[in-house]
């Protein structure tokens, strides 16, 4: 449609002009209950739309090929932040979702080398995200790109897991270490037994598999404390942290509960 013709023209031009910001979201290690890596998530600050979430563009990036630019913008700005807390003390990871077509170019991952040296970050820090359907789209050309990135030592995981249909068959063969369980199974477990049965056994399924597993969408304690129960390893969501701007991002780190032990000087 012309609308969507005019908000893809202006996604090119607000790229490279300096309306895209990410937010930071804490991932909280349930054993110690600290946090250990921030998940990058995008909005576009457009001058009269105002803060645009990521469900609202990131389709239309996918629909052209301003995915690319988008997300090397994205990756570029989350190893410089990732860094910059490095330099402040916090030895934290960061996350960062891909979109299938990043998946399908093999060019991610020179640019990737090339970004990890140029902020000097060890690739360890960074986590990529990506999802079931994205690898399902085209297994064979997604492994191949994923064995690279692994190569480089960057962590992978799967985001929203248990919404696509992914084959456990694939699973055994991709070299991902973290599970994340979609919100939509964490946020209602404490009222409906399915989504506890699906929590729980998702936790059991990772584990026995050597992965390590993450709860999305956490709002409140109980939750929190259910899932210690169960045995996940860490969790995000609104009762730990919302997904705040770079500047604040700091300002958590220095004041917050979750963030003692992060600070190593
Ligand atoms: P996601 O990667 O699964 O990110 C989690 C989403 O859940 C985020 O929404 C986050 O703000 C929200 N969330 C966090 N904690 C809670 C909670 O306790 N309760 C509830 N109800 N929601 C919570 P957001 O930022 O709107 O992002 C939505 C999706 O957009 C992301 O889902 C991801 O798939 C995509 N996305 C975000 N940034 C990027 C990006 O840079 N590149 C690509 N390709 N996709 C992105
Ligand atoms: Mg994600
Ligand atoms: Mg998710």
């Amino acid at each position: 449609s012309q609308q969507r013709l005019e908000l893809m023209g202006a996604l090119g031009r607000a790229i490279q002009g300096q309306q895209m910001v990410l937010y930071f979201q804490p991932k909280i290690n349930l054993r110690d209950n600290q946090i250990y890596a921030f998940e990058a998530l995008v909005r576009w600050q457009h001058p009269e739309l105002g803060l645009i979430p990521p469900s609202e563009f990131i389709p239309l990036a996918e629909m052209s090929t301003l995915i690319y630019p988008l997300t090397r913008w994205v990756l570029e700005h989350s190893i410089r932040q990732c860094r910059a807390w490095h330099q402040l003390g916090f030895a934290l990871g960061v996350s960062v979702n891909l979109s299938v077509r990043n998946l399908m170019d093999e060019r991610i991952v020179a640019d990737l080398r090339r970004m990890l040296a140029l902020y000097n970050l060890p690739a360890d820090a960074l986590e990529l995200e990506i999802t079931e359907s994205m690898i399902m789209h085209d297994p064979e050309r997604a492994l191949k790109v994923l064995d690279q990135l692994a190569d480089l030592g960057i962590n992978l995981s799967i985001d929203d897991f248990g919404t696509g249909y992914s084959s456990l068959a694939y699973l055994k063969r991709l070299p991902v270490r973290t599970l994340k369980i979609d919100y939509s199974f964490v946020c209602g477990m404490l009222t409906d037994k399915q989504d506890q049965i699906i929590v729980h056994s998702t936790i059991n399924l990772a584990h026995n598999l050597g992965l390590y597993v993450v709860a999305e969408g956490v709002e409140s304690a109980e939750v929190w404390a259910e899932l210690k129960d169960l045995g996940c390893d860490a969790a995000q969501g609104f009762y730990l942290g919302v997904p705040m701007h770079a500047r604040d991002s700091i300002d958590w780190l220095n004041s917050g509960i979750w963030s003692q032990k992060a600070k190593t000087d």
